[in-house]
């Protein structure tokens, strides 16, 4: 069989200086392990903030919650959303003022709702009546914002349906709010995470000027559009550039609302800190099942349960880089774990150097999104994956 010589284009997802840092680094450290460059956060952060005129930020905390993550964005102006009590407790133990804290998950226990109250957080997303009434019973006086259902098409990592209310839903929960006591905020959405459709927004904020409008006729003026997330992170199928992405959602929101834009916020997570990561793993076994076996299976000591659960029915595909020089030969991809689930990568196939031998370490990049925190509870006594910070320069 005609097989290719092996390459990785590295500098589509890293400049090799700095890609050099993070191997030396990994020398120092068990393997597997996720290394973040906090310098690329920076650089993220800045490049969405910059690619908008008026926006603020509130970081998905689920995406990484690392320490030194959280200290980097607060140190950047950034505001955070959080969805549990824990994440909560988290960030105020870490010094994050609760003013800059949204509880964004349209699921909570009305003592939840009471501790943010009472730590002081302000801001709280609603998408159902008996969730409306818990907030004004436990949180009297807060600002709500009320979520829009959403398809998610397009997304490679969709959250439709679970999330979120029809427009005319909405107009009753904001028309409910208003009599409870609350102060209706404006209206937010999640289009899918990796939402590689930029249209989608369109949709959306076009749905967002449906219930302006309409609370508008009964006196309620709405002052905030909650962009969600989606914004892409740098995996193996191409998207568009974050500016590319704002310049368009600003046509849209200009379309629809002219010079008197509402206040944006946008509650980017993976965008952030995906690309700042690179899982360092290693090759545990390569196997041919059979001597007319077309494709060798590939056993990594990272896997579903370690990191890699975004790899359920292939959606997210992490690029994946091997060291040698070979010929390439297509493989299967699977995990360490004793669970016929860890597979990777079946259908689509990978290329690996035909030279690569057990030990070999395997370089998985922008793994700093959903990765550490998806990890098990030491499924098959496997840790759940480590992550450290890039040393600074
Ligand atoms: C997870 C989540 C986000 C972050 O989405 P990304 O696609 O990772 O940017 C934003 N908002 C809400 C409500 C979420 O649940």
């Amino acid at each position: 069989m005609y097989k290719e010589p092996y390459s990785f284009n590295l500098k589509r997802y890293m400049e090799p200086e700095r890609f050099e840092r993070f191997k030396e680094y990994a020398q120092t450290l068990d393997s597997p392990v996720l290394i973040i460059d906090l310098d690329i956060v920076e650089a993220k952060y800045n490049e969405l903030k910059d690619s908008f005129a008026n926006l603020q930020i509130y970081y998905a905390v689920k995406a990484n919650p690392m320490n030194e993550i959280i200290h980097l964005l607060d140190r950047l102006g950034a505001n955070f959303d959080v969805a549990s009590s824990y994440e909560l407790r988290h960030l105020l133990n870490l010094g994050i003022s609760p003013e800059r804290i949204s509880y964004g998950n349209t699921i909570k226990k009305a003592k939840d709702i009471r501790f943010f109250y009472e730590q002081g957080v302000q801001i709280f997303v609603t998408d159902s009546e008996n969730d409306l009434k818990k907030i004004a019973e436990n949180a009297p006086g807060s600002k709500v914002y009320f979520r829009l259902l959403t398809e998610g098409s397009g997304a490679d990592w969709p959250l439709s349906r679970k999330f979120g209310a029809h427009p005319d839903m909405i107009y009753s929960l904001i028309l409910q709010a208003v009599e409870l006591g609350l102060e209706p905020w404006g209206v937010s959405f999640h289009v899918g995470s990796q939402q590689r459709d930029i249209g989608q927004w369109d949709d959306a904020i076009a749905r967002c000027k449906y219930i302006f409008d309409a609370a508008l006729e009964e006196g309620i003026e709405l002052k905030m559009i909650n962009l969600g997330g989606g914004y892409p992170a740098n995996y193996v199928d191409p998207t568009f550039s974050f500016q590319e992405y704002s310049t368009e959602i600003q046509r849209f929101i200009f379309e629809d609302f002219g010079d008197h834009p509402p206040q944006l916020v946008m509650e980017p997570g993976r965008s952030l800190v995906a690309d700042a990561g690179i899982i360092v793993a290693e090759v545990v076994n390569i196997a041919t099942k059979a001597k007319n076996n077309l494709y060798k299976w590939v056993y990594l000591d990272v896997g579903k349960f370690n990191g890699l659960i975004e790899t359920i029915d292939e959606s997210i595909k992490f690029p994946i880089y091997f060291e040698r020089e070979g010929l390439a030969d297509e493989v299967i991809l699977a995990g360490p774990t004793c669970d016929s689930m860890d597979i990777m990568y079946e259908n689509y196939k990978y290329k690996m150097p035909d030279t690569t031998q057990p030990g070999d370490k395997v370089y998985i990049f922008t793994t700093g999104a959903y990765t550490q925190t998806y990890s098990s509870v030491n499924f098959n006594g496997f840790p759940p994956l480590k992550a450290v910070v890039l040393p600074k320069k």
